[in-house]
């Protein structure tokens, strides 16, 4: 393996970690949480953790309890107070990544040269638990510019491992497909409704999909997977088309952090000299394993831009059984919503997303999206678009909704190019999926 490291830690170390007792694990991060916290008293938000610096942590607490005695950090508090972050003082910063903006405004998110070698690692480590190894070649459809920090997690964490990188870039099918011809890759990074697009661009021009050197296939920015781990209708159609093994992950600009399944496809492991996470409700109240809330990250070891107790607005379940890879440390479950997108309907909490990944699995639907108003009586007023061109019927859909979801949202269905317009209009560089008009 590559002899590349961050802080000492290369794949070596960090398999040693994972493979210990998840008692020697919680040990080793609550040294790395104390050590985080004491950088983190360095940028004005956290200047309180100084004073507690000063006289000492309370080093009888364990790890839960060191964490729950410190506030929780929003996405707004970033927004409200963008200068009260970033530390530029202590050490020169040599990237500077924006997030995509999709809540509002875009944050500045600095990288000193201690986070970009984090970043490598922190990806080097997901790629190694979905089998990437020295001698792989990785085909990156993701973008390195316009200071999205994805793409050059993605290409760092492959020459972090020793394996070769070929930074194909987004789009355009036929290019992406000379260049499988050419470089061969076995490994191909990528968003899963483009991989879909390739391989059958690929099957309409008759490229033998199967045949091709691809076997393992990272998916990233949107979920491959449901609640119960199994495959979205997208994700099993990847990998039927490509006969190759999906590995999901997850991960955000602001907290520098990101989870990679391993062979097992039971959520991403979280790596624990990187990242401490907690799923809490809407209290602010720390959930017992496997229950659904909002995922708190706290990031360990950034120098930049460090955060405590990052509230993501990601809802999904947090698992801390052995896996069966051999590695003890947590895994995260398949993000199941966002937190702001949740709809309150017929006394239930419903996610936009599994209304798509429902249909998703309907034949005649091309898109569709979801929008929401406020009724009278304080619940959420649901109507789902559907784009189509066959003769579908609209009370099919809801009979699939109501089985699936237990509710039936109201439905309507549209010709597809309307559909798509009105996604393309409002979506810029995605396709706008909620439309929330609740005041
Ligand atoms: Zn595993």
């Amino acid at each position: 393996m590559g002899t590349k490291n961050w802080n000492g830690y290369g794949i070596k170390e960090a398999v040693e970690l994972r493979s210990s007792s998840p008692e020697d694990i919680e040990n080793k991060q609550l040294l790395l949480l104390r050590r985080h916290l004491l950088h983190a008293a360095n940028v004005p938000f956290y200047s309180y953790l100084a004073e507690q610096a000063e006289s000492p942590h309370d080093l009888t607490l364990d790890l839960a309890a060191t964490l729950q005695g410190l506030p929780l950090t929003s996405r707004a508090d970033l927004d409200c107070y963008p200068d009260q972050f970033g530390l530029t003082d202590l050490a020169p910063i040599h990237d500077v990544a924006l997030t995509s903006g999709t809540n509002g405004k875009s944050v500045i998110v600095p990288y000193t040269e201690g986070d970009l070698k984090r970043l490598a690692f922190n990806e080097a480590v997901a790629f190694y638990s979905a089998g990437v190894r020295e001698k792989s070649r990785v085909l990156l459809t993701v973008t390195l510019d316009r200071c999205f920090i994805a793409g050059l997690a993605y290409y760092s964490g492959v020459t972090f491992l020793g394996a070769t990188a070929i930074r194909s870039g987004p789009g355009q099918p036929a290019r992406q497909w000379g260049l499988i011809k050419s470089l061969k890759p076995d490994v191909i990074v990528g968003v899963p409704t483009f991989l879909l697009e390739l391989g059958r661009w690929a099957q309409k021009n008759n490229v033998d999909v199967a045949a091709s050197s691809v076997d393992t296939i990272i998916t990233i920015g949107e979920p491959a997977r449901k609640t119960d781990c199994t495959l979205t209708p997208v994700g099993a159609a990847i990998e039927e088309i490509w006969q190759a093994r999906i590995y999901s992950s997850y991960g955000a600009t602001e907290f520098e952090t990101a989870f990679g399944e391993c062979s097992s496809g039971s959520g991403g492991h979280v790596h624990p000299e990187l990242m401490i996470v907690e799923v809490i409700d809407d209290n602010g109240k720390v959930l017992p394993e496997g229950e659904r809330g909002e995922v708190v990250v706290t990031p360990l070891g950034v120098e930049g831009f460090p955060l405590v107790r990052f509230r993501t607005g990601d809802i999904a379940r947090l698992y801390s059984s052995s896996c069966s890879c051999g590695w003890n440390s947590q895994r995260l479950g398949p993000i199941e919503g966002r937190l702001a997108q949740r709809l309150k309907y017929r006394g239930t909490t419903l996610y936009p997303e599994a209304i798509f990944q429902v249909l998703q699995d309907v034949p005649g639907i091309t898109d569709c999206y979801v929008e929401v108003r406020n009724r009278a009586d304080g619940a959420d007023d649901v109507l789902v678009v559907v784009g189509s061109d066959d003769a579908l019927d609209k009370r099919h859909v809801e009979s699939i909704l109501q089985a699936r979801l237990r509710v039936v949202p109201k439905v309507r269905i549209s010709p597809a190019k309307d559909v798509l317009e009105v996604m393309a209009t409002a979506g810029g560089r995605k396709l706008k999926k909620f439309f929330d008009y609740r005041s």
